[in-house]
């Protein structure tokens, strides 16, 4: 089995069928080769450098109805709040004062923040900070919106495929196209905005086939980004009582990527976190070089709840930007709180 990981390690990539056997057959042995290999990429492409990105959720509500997620529109459950331009502009600041120069900007999809609000929201937020980075994670918009936020200053965008498996995604997504979904990505990528895609790792009925299929897509599209963490039930949601994907599942999924595509920008996720308190340092050890720390006001922290028992809601700006800091130093690596682009984008590639 050790081999495949070698010969993954040489070509970037394994035939479908050699994945799928490569991860039906995941010993302990061949993990831990998978592993150390996958630390090599990472150090060869980045050294020992993480990326900081600071996160702000700013609306809770959205029109969507995900059957993972907690903000889905039929969780009447959920307490929704938005956030102003002024109050996102505020955290922005305290952002810029704690030394980040990427702010990711996350929410539902939510049509109230209009195309020209958020134009004008970003024309600002650049104006203030011409140095820092604008990643928007907003969902499917059209493409003429996404073009004008480009324009607006905004540089990159994250939006996960979520899974590449048709059947799985439908069953996901009842009123949502798969074809849609992967046709926003191309456009982002078009329109030159550098893009993260990615996927969650133990659905309910996802199998390896379809995770061998999520690294073929991600090899062929060749995001900047990409963002794996498992899927954690919530309470209010359709899959309140579906098991959660595994910590090493997702580990395993994180060092692939690596090794698919060396010079990604791939986050230790706060769901891997929130699964396991030392879920984000086995990232980092196995792959992943990014974490994004919470700048959302407290008052809203526990009101974006994806799923069960996400970490950080209680914590100040300031205080999971030191607390990340401390741990990230204690794993052996070192912050670097530049902009951080991607190899792909900065033309090292
Ligand atoms: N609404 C935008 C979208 O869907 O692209 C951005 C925000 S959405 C909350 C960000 C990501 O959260 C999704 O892409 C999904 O992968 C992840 N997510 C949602 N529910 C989750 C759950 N129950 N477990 C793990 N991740 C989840
Ligand atoms: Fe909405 Fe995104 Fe959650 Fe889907 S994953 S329900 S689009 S916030």
């Amino acid at each position: 089995m050790k081999q495949l990981v070698h010969k993954l390690y040489a070509r970037g990539e394994l035939s479908k069928d050699e994945l799928v056997y490569l991860l039906g057959h995941m010993d302990i042995e061949t993990r831990k080769e998978l592993y150390r290999f996958a630390r090599m990429r990472r150090e060869q492409a980045y050294g020992d450098k993480v990326y900081m990105r600071g996160l702000i959720e700013f609306s809770s509500y959205c029109r969507q109805n995900c059957l993972y997620c907690g903000l889905r529109a039929g969780n009447r459950a959920a307490e929704r709040y938005r956030l102003s331009p002024r109050e996102i502009l505020e955290c922005c600041r305290e952002g810029y004062e704690l030394g980040f120069r990427t702010f990711v900007l996350q929410s539902g999809e939510d049509p109230w923040y209009t195309t020209d609000l958020l134009a004008t929201l970003i024309r600002d937020i650049k104006s203030e900070f011409p140095d820092a980075a604008i990643t928007l994670s907003i969902g499917e918009r059209e493409e003429g919106t996404y073009r004008l936020l480009f324009e607006s200053g905004a540089d990159r965008f994250l939006m996960r495929h979520e899974t590449a498996s048709r059947r799985l995604y439908q069953s996901l997504h009842p009123s949502m196209s798969f074809d849609h979904r992967r046709q926003c990505l191309e456009t982002l990528l078009a329109i030159g905005y550098q893009v993260g895609a990615g996927f969650m790792v133990g659905l309910p009925g996802q199998t390896v086939e379809d995770l061998a299929e999520d690294m073929k897509y991600l090899k062929s599209l060749n995001p900047d980004m990409i963002g794996i963490g498992p899927f954690i039930p919530h309470d209010h949601t359709p899959l309140g009582d579906a098991k959660a994907g595994s910590l090493e599942d997702t580990l395993v999924m994180v060092a692939l990527a690596r090794l698919y595509l060396p010079h990604a920008l791939i986050p230790a996720t706060t769901a891997l976190g929130s699964l396991n308190p030392e879920g984000r340092e086995m990232a980092l050890k196995v792959g992943a070089n990014v974490v994004m720390p919470n700048l959302s006001p407290i008052f809203v922290r526990k009101k974006y709840a994806l799923y069960n028992n996400k970490i950080c809601t209680g914590d100040e700006s300031a205080q999971c930007r030191h607390c990340l800091e401390l741990r990230i130093g204690a794993a052996g690596f070192s912050v670097d709180m530049g902009r951080g682009d991607s190899l792909k984008a900065v033309g090292t590639r």
